[in-house]
């Protein structure tokens, strides 16, 4: 058995988040954060926790946290897999071999960008191969061809481009963060739900567009999930974001672990 990676209890707004500071890295060729892992994983926490977002909220999961992100949204809240990322390169049958030691049935692999890792295939088929429910968390702006339960899609909006941030990441993130021909193909292919981060109402309508150009969408599917990571911040966006997701058949996405354990990481 290897060590588990160790549960942090610091809170992630300790870390700096995009709202100010310069990244202290050029925006890397996308695809080499994950190419030059030479077939490993780079994690930056492996916990046990609940699922506080989405269709499978309230379930007991393993959560697998890649680091390392082809994007920099001003409002990310893992700060530690994006713009400072940090954390081990791992085989991917080590990161199954953890994920058993838990116990638990589903697994959630996160990031970061967890598709920027080509070997998240061999993960995946390891976990589904124990018989584990896998989900990937993804921005839908990679592609890879790797067996998954729930493909669950969070595409970025145009408002999550970082603010005070070096120019050359503000355009690497335009120009990398919508990709309609990959989220239609992930839709096609997996049991998928596409959850938006929303922050005000030009998001939701903004929204209403992408729907419409991305073309056939259940709206059962669609989530709008309220950006904020405190309690207050979420109980305001929600007065607001409810009946609008009841008005045009979305569905509201509570981030429910904020309310249950705070803004901590290993939750
Ligand atoms: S895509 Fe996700 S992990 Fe990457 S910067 Fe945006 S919020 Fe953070």
């Amino acid at each position: 058995m290897l060590p588990i990676i160790a549960r942090r209890e610091t809170t992630q707004s300790g870390a700096t988040p995009g709202t100010g500071s310069a990244p202290r890295t050029e925006p890397q060729d996308e695809l080499s954060i994950g190419g030059s892992a030479n077939g490993r994983l780079r994690i930056c926490e492996l916990y046990a926790s609940i699922q506080g977002e989405g269709r499978l909220t309230g379930m007991p999961s393993v959560f697998v946290r890649t680091s390392g992100c082809n994007l920099r949204c001003w409002f990310c809240d893992t700060p530690f897999a994006s713009w400072h990322p940090e954390g081990d390169y791992l085989q991917a049958e080590d990161v199954v071999e953890q994920c058993l030691g838990f116990g638990l049935d589903h697994v959630v692999i996160t990031g970061g960008e967890p598709m920027l890792f080509p070997s998240i295939a061999t993960l995946c088929h390891g976990l589904k191969q124990q018989g584990c429910h896998v989900t990937i968390e993804t921005a839908g702006t990679v592609w890879r061809d790797t067996p998954c339960d729930l493909m669950s899609i969070s595409p970025k909006l145009r408002s999550s481009a970082p603010r005070g941030a070096d120019s050359t990441w503000v355009r690497a993130h335009h120009a990398r963060r919508e990709r309609l021909e990959i989220v239609r193909r992930m839709m096609n292919q997996f049991d998928y739900q596409l959850k938006f981060v929303v922050d005000a109402p030009a998001d939701a309508l903004e929204v209403l567009e992408y729907i419409q150009r991305l073309g056939e969408v259940d709206r059962e599917h669609v989530l709008l999930m309220p950006q904020g990571t405190d309690t207050a911040t979420l109980d305001r966006q929600a007065q607001w974001l409810i009946p609008w997701c009841r008005r045009h058949g979305f569905r509201f996405c509570p981030r429910a672990h904020i309310g249950w354990f705070g803004n901590q990481r290993g939750t």
